[in-house]
């Protein structure tokens, strides 16, 4: 902990006065052009990875970067989604899976998750990337990878049955995007939609 209280002074002494402008503009302004839904894993960096400022991305993480499909009983993801997309109007929104991700690699292997019933129960959100997993054939040691590729395409689907996902695609105001970021290489793949396929993410 010391050393977030002493990370906390360094930015206040250093890093805040770097930017003033812009924390100045951004006090009155908040306009990200993104949505990006991202794993809690703390490896996993959204402004690092896409070497964004402070204001530019709205961020949503959950264990897996699950997106519960919409419900009547709408929950925090829910609220946060409908103002990115809504109020925000971001142009963009990124669903951003990763190498080595817990949730999946849990999901993968089936079991020793009793003694997490929370945990459990919101890996439900990715059942039908797991049946589509179980249902190609992936040698062993990509089957982790595969299911993350899948719980990718999985959340894309579980986004547009968001009314406020489904009005802006139907209005062309927002593009869903599907990424996974390798840890190792820093290397992101991107979801060819047409393609079925993910391919070398380039600007
Ligand atoms: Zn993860």
């Amino acid at each position: 902990m010391k050393e977030i209280a002493e990370g906390v002074e360094r930015f206040r002494r250093e890093a805040f006065p770097a930017r003033a402008e812009l924390f100045e503009r951004l006090a009155g302004t908040h306009r990200p052009s993104a949505l990006f839904i991202s794993c809690s894993d703390a490896r996993v960096v959204p402004e690092l990875i896409t070497q964004r400022e402070p204001g530019e991305l709205f961020v949503v993480r959950t264990a897996g970067n699950l997106v519960p499909p919409y419900s009547a009983a709408a929950d925090g993801v829910a609220a946060s989604i409908e103002y990115a997309v809504s109020v925000l109007g971001v142009a963009d929104v990124i669903v951003c899976g990763h190498s080595g991700c817990g949730a999946m690699t849990a999901l993968a292997s089936g079991g020793g998750l009793g003694h997490l019933p929370a945990v459990a129960h919101w890996l439900h959100h990715a059942d039908a990337a797991k049946a589509r997993t179980d249902a190609g054939e992936h040698r062993s040691d990509e089957r982790v990878d595969a299911l993350v590729r899948d719980n990718v395409l999985g959340q894309l689907a579980n986004l547009r049955t968001h009314p406020s996902v489904a009005r802006a695609l139907a209005l062309h105001r927002v593009t869903l995007h599907g990424w996974v970021y390798d840890i190792r290489s820093g290397a992101v793949q991107a979801l060819d939609a047409a393609a079925g396929r993910f391919v070398a993410l380039t600007a």
